[in-house]
C-alpha cells in the first residue's frame, strides 16, 4: 500500500489505555520513529491520521519528511460532549464551542478537521451501533463551520442517516461507513464523497475469539457489498487500514486485499482515483 489514508499514530493496535500512557507526558519520539519506519519500509509515503488530543500526530508530521513521507493531522478529534471519541479527542458542549475549537484547531495547525458525529460498530451483533448519531442538520451545521475556516472535514461516520447527512452536508471524507443502504451511497456518489471503509477493523477480527465469528463474518459481507455497490457506481473509495484500532498493527497489509476482494477487477485504477482525490483535499 502506497498510502494509508486512516492511520492513528497514538494507538498500537492492542489495548487503547496502554498506547496512550505512552505519550501521556510527551509524544514518544521513539515510538513515533519506530512507526514511521515501519511504513517506510513498506513503501508508504502518505500517511493521514485520525488526530489525537497529545499532539502525537503533529510530532509525527514534523518527523516524517525523515521518512520520505507526506503526513497529515487535524490534530485533535472534535466531538460532541458525551458521544463517542472523548477517549482520544476533545470534547465540545455546543456549536459556539465547537466553531472557537475549529478556529484554534486552523491557527494551531490542523490540515483539516476530524468529527466524529456516530458512534462504533458492536461486533456482538450484527446491524447495532453503539450509540445513536448526530441528527442531520447538526452535521450540516460542523461541516459547514469547518469548511469556513477553509479545512476539509473527515467525518467518523457509521449508519445510514450519518453518512447521508455528511455527504449532503458536503463532508469531504467518510471513516467507516458500517450499515449503509443504497440512499447514502448514492447521496455519496452524487456529492463526490471520499469513502474509506477501513475493512481492516473487521476483517482483522477473524479468528481471533474476541468477538462471536458468526457476527463478524456477517458484518464483513456486508461492508463488502457495500464496497462492491460503491465501486460499481464510480464512487471515490480511498485505502485507509485504521492502523492503531483493535487488531490492526502499524503496518498491517490487510486493507488492501480486502478492498480488492469488493472491487474485484480494475481495484488498482479505483483505488488510485480514491486516494488521488483524498490527497488532492487532504
Ligand atoms: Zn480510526
Amino acid at each position: 500500500m502506497l498510502w494509508d489514508c486512516h492511520i492513528h499514530m497514538v494507538l498500537d493496535g492492542s489495548d487503547w489505555k496502554t498506547a496512550l500512557a505512552r505519550h501521556r507526558e510527551r509524544p514518544d519520539d521513539r515510538w513515533i520513529r519506530r512507526v514511521l519506519e515501519t511504513y517506510r519500509s513498506l513503501g508508504v509515503t502518505y500517511l493521514r491520521d485520525g488526530g489525537d488530543r497529545w499532539g502525537v500526530g503533529k510530532r509525527a508530521r514534523a518527523l516524517a519528511a525523515d521518512y520520505g513521507i507526506t503526513y497529515r493531522t487535524p490534530l485533535s478529534p472534535l466531538c460532541r460532549a458525551g458521544h463517542y471519541g472523548s477517549f482520544i479527542g476533545t470534547s465540545y458542549g455546543d456549536m459556539a464551542e465547537y466553531a472557537a475549537l475549529a478556529a484554534a484547531q486552523r491557527d494551531s495547525g490542523a490540515d483539516f478537521i476530524k468529527i466524529m458525529i456516530s458512534g462504533l460498530m458492536d461486533f456482538h451483533q450484527y446491524g447495532v451501533l453503539t450509540q445513536e448519531s448526530l441528527p442531520p442538520e447538526e452535521i450540516r451545521e460542523l461541516v459547514a463551520v469547518a469548511h469556513g475556516e477553509g479545512l476539509s472535514v473527515m467525518a467518523h461516520a457509521n449508519g445510514d442517516a450519518a453518512v447521508e447527512a455528511a455527504a449532503r452536508a458536503g463532508v469531504d471524507s467518510v471513516e467507516h461507513g458500517a450499515y449503509l443502504t443504497s440512499r447514502a451511497l448514492e447521496a455519496m456518489g452524487a456529492a463526490g464523497t471520499i469513502w474509506v471503509p477501513t475493512l481492516s477493523t473487521i476483517g482483522n477480527l477473524r479468528g481471533k475469539g474476541r468477538f462471536p465469528e458468526a457476527a463478524v463474518a456477517r458484518i464483513l459481507d456486508s461492508a463488502l457489498e457495500n464496497v462492491s455497490a460503491f465501486a460499481a457506481m464510480g464512487g471515490l473509495l480511498a485505502p485507509g487500514s485504521d492502523a492503531g484500532a483493535w487488531g490492526v498493527p502499524h503496518g498491517s497489509q490487510s486493507e488492501i486485499p480486502l478492498l480488492r476482494q469488493a472491487i474485484g477487477s480494475g481495484w488498482e485504477a479505483v483505488l488510485r482515483r480514491g486516494a488521488d482525490a483524498l490527497q488532492a483535499r487532504f
